[in-house]
């Protein structure tokens, strides 16, 4: 049959495809919700996200995945770094925290912004994500995803491919963008709806389950805790960076204390000496690069971080030895005894 053309003999526009955008991790579950809204020929870009605490989503360690999952997805993607900002909300979450220092609900609103932003960009009609009811308790539940959307203005904007046939249907179920029949029923934590769907998708092996971001350690929480109830402001990113490595010890209230535990962690702990800190190493054995940040210091504040730097080295333990201090590239020397592992202990963060 002929296409039909108008009186200018111009062929006929073609129909706009219907077009989400999607937050896409490198772990299975968005990975599937991008696979079900592709069988069902709606055009897809992806946005990943990226906070000081997490790579990506909530995909600890899927955060170099995400690349690869775009491009075997074939779909455009787009980065999106939180910074400042993201500790800015941290500092004081409206909604709160989970069982440690996670702020779920306003960090996934930061991430459907995000989304947002890209959508209205990209002319796109909905957002899709790859969240699953009930999977994690406090942001993937009714009353939170009702917030979250509320919070961002995307009142049925946003549709969870995985779970849709127990959430109230958005607008892209309601117009006929998206068949509603063809969406899936998964809840809780199991993963066996996931795995039978991957299968459907060949997907022939399917990552485990994302293990949660770094603000849902417990221990990592405590350091969190910890800098976010002695900074004035905000802590700085390389604050929070510096956070990963180390031993920590809060020493004052405005002194804290990083003590290196391998070559390793001494290598990044120099990279991020930063104006103002205090470099202690013990001199004559093997020992950690250590940090002393602090507002002010004196001399007393100072032997004392030596001496803790002195009981993590290889300095015999009742001996004195030397030690170098750098402040400011200027270089000094003081000579401690290794500090009595009990009262180090009760410094500990
Ligand atoms: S676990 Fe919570 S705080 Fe962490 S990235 Fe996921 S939603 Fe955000």
């Amino acid at each position: 049959m002929s296409q039909q053309q108008d009186g200018n003999n111009k062929p006929p526009e073609e129909e706009k495809k219907p077009k989400a955008v999607a937050l896409l991790s490198g772990g299975l579950d968005s990975n599937l919700a991008v696979r079900m809204m592709l069988e069902q020929g709606i055009d897809i870009e992806a946005v990943a996200i990226k906070t000081p605490f997490c790579d990506f989503d909530c995909g600890k360690g899927c955060g170099q995945r995400v690349k690869e999952v775009a491009d075997e997805l074939g779909i455009k993607l787009k980065t999106v770094y939180f910074g400042e900002e993201y500790l800015r909300m941290l500092k004081n979450p409206k909604y709160g925290y989970g069982s440690c220092m996670n702020p779920c609900i306003d960090c996934r609103g930061m991430m459907y912004n995000a989304a947002k932003e890209h959508m209205i960009k990209t002319n796109a009609d909905f957002v899709i994500t790859g969240e699953v009811l009930f999977q994690r308790p406090m942001s993937q539940n009714n009353r939170a995803l009702h917030i979250i959307e509320k919070e961002t203005e995307m009142e049925c904007k946003v549709l969870r491919p995985l779970s849709a046939k127990h959430l109230p249907p958005t607008d892209a179920e309601k117009i006929g963008l998206i068949n509603r029949e063809n969406m899936g029923d998964i809840r809780g934590r199991s993963r066996k709806g996931q795995l039978m769907l991957a299968k459907h998708f060949g997907i022939s092996e399917p990552p485990n389950a994302a293990g949660g971001c770094l603000l849902t350690d417990p221990s990592f929480s405590m350091r969190v805790k910890d800098i976010l109830d002695h900074c004035d402001d905000i802590p700085t990113l390389n604050d929070i960076e510096l956070l990963k490595v180390g031993r920590h010890f809060r020493i004052t209230h405005d002194a804290k204390f990083i003590v290196g535990r391998n070559k390793d962690e001494n290598e990044v702990i120099k990279a991020l000496v930063t104006d103002g800190d205090i470099i202690i190493e013990v001199k004559d054995y093997v020992g950690p690069i250590c940090i002393l940040r602090c507002k002010n210091y004196d001399y007393s504040l100072v032997i004392k971080c030596a001496a803790i730097a002195a009981r993590y080295s290889d300095a015999p333990r009742h001996d004195q030895c030397e030690v170098s201090i750098t402040v400011d590239g200027d270089k000094n020397e003081v000579i401690v005894t290794p500090a009595d592992i009990g009262t180090i202990e009760m410094m500990r963060i």
